[in-house]
């Protein structure tokens, strides 16, 4: 027996919603091809399920983090153009070459380290340049740049890399109009420039996230990489929805309901006292689960259409919502959603990053525990 499945917590993701995303992105992305991000697990919805669906609606390409996150799509028999963008200092690029997944390097030590890798599989590597262009985190810095060009002129004319991208990463794409969008495409365009001059020119040059796909259109080059967008959360809420639909929907069972008298408290540390006599239900998801206590008294749930405010503190496998008086008919064995696309009356998910000041990326990738995921 799985020991997740007693709490009647479920993270169901609608995958038809993923493939309504792809096409809306797709819109956005116009003759640029659309990579589906599905590291850190699809963002927490299952990256096999997530990049089948992205792919069969027609986007053309993957992208994770880690060789370990590529081979997996490989291992589920994924077969479009896979790209890996982070490694360790041991990461097995041979593994990957052997794979076919796409390496991104970021430093000179990590190109050398491909070559040799390549030599030793005998096949040549599908490399990328992952150019720091102003983030300054990860990517070729450009005091290396002329050097790590160098070196893979050399190799592609040796045959073990084929250039087949140079790409970057934005700071600000949540800001439209942030000068250092311009500028860190113009970056981008004076290193495929200077790639080019020796020879190189890479297949293919990409820059946006779901931020700039959604907002500026004028940043596209060859390739978009939305992520948070293909899991229909919008990069930018303050710009709206772009038509995106929520992809998954988060939901526990009322797992026991009690009358509260007026004066009495609820919940860890006697943090909420009834204001009179009422009627309370404990759903069974907390903490541990991914519901932050934080966000204890600063979230709704709904329940049979209704929403109903979280009272106490948010605990370790429970939290309690506050029925009102007459408790509402709401019964024990009930579905109680925190967040999904709304169409049940249910909160979303940027409600909760709204809640705890933060993004809508780490309410949902945080999820975990007992917490089961469900396809639809
Ligand atoms: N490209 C790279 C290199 C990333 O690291 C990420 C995620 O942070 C993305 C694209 C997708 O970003 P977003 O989820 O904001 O669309």
């Amino acid at each position: 027996t799985d020991p997740r499945t007693g709490s009647g917590a479920v993270a169901s993701v609608d995958l038809d919603a993923v493939a309504h995303n792809v096409h809306v992105l797709q819109q956005f992305a116009g003759d640029a091809a659309v990579m589906a991000v599905v590291k850190a697990d699809g963002y927490n919805h299952g990256a096999v399920e997530v990049a089948r669906a992205a792919v069969a609606a027609g986007a053309q390409e993957l992208g994770v983090t880690t060789i370990g996150e590529a081979l997996e799509l490989r291992a589920a028999g994924i077969t479009v153009p896979v790209l890996a963008w982070l490694h360790r200092t041991d990461s097995d690029f041979a593994a990957a070459i052997a794979g076919q997944v796409g390496i991104a390097v970021s430093t000179a030590a990590q190109l050398d380290a491909v070559v040799d890798a390549a030599r030793r599989v005998g096949r040549t590597a599908d490399l990328s340049l992952k150019i720091d262009t102003g983030l300054n985190r990860n990517g070729v810095a450009e005091a290396d740049l002329d050097d790590v060009l160098d070196t893979t002129a050399v190799a592609v004319a040796e045959g073990t890399v084929r250039l087949i991208g140079m790409f970057s990463h934005l700071a600000c794409a949540d800001e439209p109009g942030h000068p250092a969008n311009d500028a860190q495409a113009e970056r981008l365009r004076d290193a495929v420039r200077r790639s080019t001059r020796r020879g190189t020119p890479p297949a293919v040059v990409h820059l946006s996230n779901s931020a700039a796909t959604l907002t500026r259109p004028d940043l596209g080059f060859d390739m978009v990489r939305p992520g948070i967008a293909l899991y229909g959360l919008s990069p930018v809420p303050e710009l709206g929805t772009f038509g995106l639909r929520p992809v998954m929907t988060l939901s526990a069972q009322v797992a026991n309901i009690k009358k509260v008298s007026e004066g009495e408290s609820v919940s860890y540390g006697y943090t909420w006292t009834a204001p009179a006599d009422t009627v309370v239900a404990l759903v069974a998801l907390g903490y541990a689960d991914g519901v932050v206590r934080r966000l204890s008294g600063r979230f709704e749930v709904t329940i049979g259409g209704r929403r109903y405010p979280s009272v106490g503190r948010v605990c370790m496998d429970q939290f309690v919502v506050d029925l009102g008086g007459g408790g509402s008919g709401v019964a024990v064995g009930d579905e109680a959603l925190l967040f999904g696309p709304g169409d049940r009356g249910e909160a979303h998910a940027q409600d909760l990053a709204d809640a705890l000041d933060t993004i809508s990326y780490e309410v949902v990738t945080g999820i975990r525990g007992r917490v089961r995921r469900r396809f639809v």
